[in-house]
């Protein structure tokens, strides 16, 4: 099948704001190479512990001075009607971006996608014990570790954003064992498969997009996991009647705003409520919108830009 991609060339100090206007329309179907993550795992080969620092990636790392360093950005749009129109308002949003330096758009295949994936995805570490991997990667675990096996469909990313390792880790944190979970905007299903690995009894994902839905069926099928999580069509959790222990949930800042009167009705005092997807202007809103809901909020999270809320039911009195 064919697809769309546009390319946008960023000075590296200007991503910030140039991938949270992306996000902010709605454009998650994008890949984002940046050098200094490469340096990262160069420097930190130790964390990684895996064997593919490789040349190219030393030579990307050394892209990274102050000044030069420059991000890539790709969309992905399918190749039709829509999503040529998809692409067209993406070209016009960023075109006048400062640090947007230039835009192509070429039209590619699902084999040369894979291939890209084969390159750029490889097992990584996601909070102290998730390590989600390609399925065309070999990994043996170490020590306690949890290995996911995925492969994103087309529609998404590789789930391994900062807001969600965030929730890997408040997961980690503050989820009790033998939880029943509740994934709000499942996407690729990481949540709800970290959050059963990690000692959950059972999870509901539930996502808006029936793509989503799809995608994360068949990684919840690969990965032996299809007897303790359902995936349902839904938006946040209307008609959702399910009473969860813990709701973790990675939308944006106003969705979680919309999401978390309910999350209070559905969950009983001690429920534990885990957002994320919040930049950090809006951390002060959202939160203000958690405790009136009902939560008290136990730790903010960050991560770059990013912000994650872990928040408590209180006892209605
Ligand atoms: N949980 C995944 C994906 C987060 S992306 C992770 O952490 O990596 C956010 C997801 O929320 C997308 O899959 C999107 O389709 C879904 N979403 C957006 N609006 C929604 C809504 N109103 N109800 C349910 N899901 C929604």
């Amino acid at each position: 099948m064919k697809y769309r991609e546009l390319i946008i060339r960023v000075s590296g100090d200007k991503i910030e704001e140039v991938e949270t206007v992306l996000i902010e329309h709605g454009y998650i179907a994008m890949q984002i190479e940046d050098p200094l993550d490469a340096l990262d795992i160069a420097e930190h080969q130790d964390l990684y512990k895996y064997d593919y620092i490789n040349e190219e990636i030393i030579s990307a790392s050394e892209k990274a001075e102050p000044g030069t360093r420059e991000v890539v950005i790709t969309l992905y749009f399918e190749d039709n009607e829509e999503g040529q129109k998809q692409l067209a308002d993406a070209e016009k949003l960023v075109l006048d971006m400062p640090g947007v330096k230039a835009v192509t758009e070429i039209t590619g295949d699902d084999s040369e996608w894979l291939y890209k994936w084969q390159e750029h995805f490889k097992p990584t570490k996601v909070g102290k014990r998730i390590v989600v991997k390609p399925g065309w990667e070999e990994y043996e675990a170490h020590g306690d570790e949890l290995v996911i096996e995925m492969d994103p469909g087309m529609a998404f990313g590789s789930g391994l954003h900062e807001t969600t390792s965030m929730c890997v880790k408040a997961l980690e944190k503050y989820m009790p064992s033998g939880a029943k979970v509740l994934d709000v905007g499942t996407g690729t299903g990481i949540l709800a498969m970290a959050a059963v690995l990690l000692g959950a009894d059972e999870a509901l994902g539930i996502d808006i997009d029936d793509e989503a839905v799809r995608v994360a069926s068949e990684n919840i099928d690969k990965n032996g996991l299809a007897e303790k999580i359902q995936v349902a069509k839904g938006d946040l959790m209307a008609g959702i009647e399910y009473e969860p222990d813990i709701i973790v949930a990675n939308l944006m800042a106003d969705l979680v705003m919309m999401l978390s009167p309910s999350a209070a009705t559905q969950m009983k005092a001690g429920g534990i409520y885990i957002t994320s997807g919040i930049l950090d202007i809006k951390v002060d809103q959202v939160s203000k919108v958690v405790r009136d809901a009902g939560f008290d909020i136990l730790e903010i999270l960050a991560d770059g830009e990013w912000r994650a809320i872990i928040a408590v039911r209180k006892a209605d009195n």
